[in-house]
């Protein structure tokens, strides 16, 4: 299986470059959607990952099923579209919201230190699915910051760079 990269390694800090929609039917973009999938499974906390996170520089990020599980507990008045992988190509934020909200975040390349950061509350992106078809998606609360927080990945951001009063949760201490 692949490894997910940790913080220091370099191609987290590289601006992904963007994928040609004839590409995306290749073997090969088919195969580092497979394998994102097969890490991101295999994280029990994981619910999104960028394909930076699997040292793969091109702008794509999916979001697990397990994100639209816990959205429709946690927020059943939003319209969740889920039980699928969503796939984004060339995602790019359209809109934002003036409103902020705090939030505890953490990173699947940043074991394991969790903080606060200010995301905004709504975004809209446009991306392009597996099909090669380019689609708009609105979103709040979860769904939000995750697209914020791939989007960075994308840009060669980390939150680490934005949060604050960051402190390590080993996992063996995540008894909720
Ligand atoms: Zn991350």
């Amino acid at each position: 299986m692949v490894k997910i990269v940790q913080k220091d390694d370099p191609v987290l800090r590289k601006i992904a470059k963007s994928i040609e929609v004839v590409d995306i039917n290749t073997s090969k973009i088919k195969r580092i959607i497979e394998d994102m999938k097969t890490v991101l499974n295999s994280c029990d906390d994981g619910i999104a990952l960028a394909a930076p996170q699997i040292g793969q520089s091109i702008r794509l990020f999916i979001v697990s099923p397990k994100a639209f599980e816990i959205m429709s507990k946690i927020e059943p008045k939003q319209d969740i579209k889920g039980g699928n992988y969503l796939v984004c190509f060339n995602p790019k934020i359209t809109k934002t919201s003036s409103k902020k909200m705090l939030l505890e975040e953490g990173c699947l390349s940043v074991r394991w230190l969790y903080g606060k950061i200010k995301r905004s509350q709504k975004v809209t992106i446009s991306a392009i699915n597996e099909d090669g078809q380019k689609f708009e998606r609105g979103a709040s609360g979860l769904l939000a910051e995750i697209f914020q927080h791939e989007i960075d990945h994308l840009d060669g951001k980390l939150f680490i760079d934005e949060a604050f009063d960051l402190i390590t949760i080993k996992p063996e201490e995540k008894h909720e």
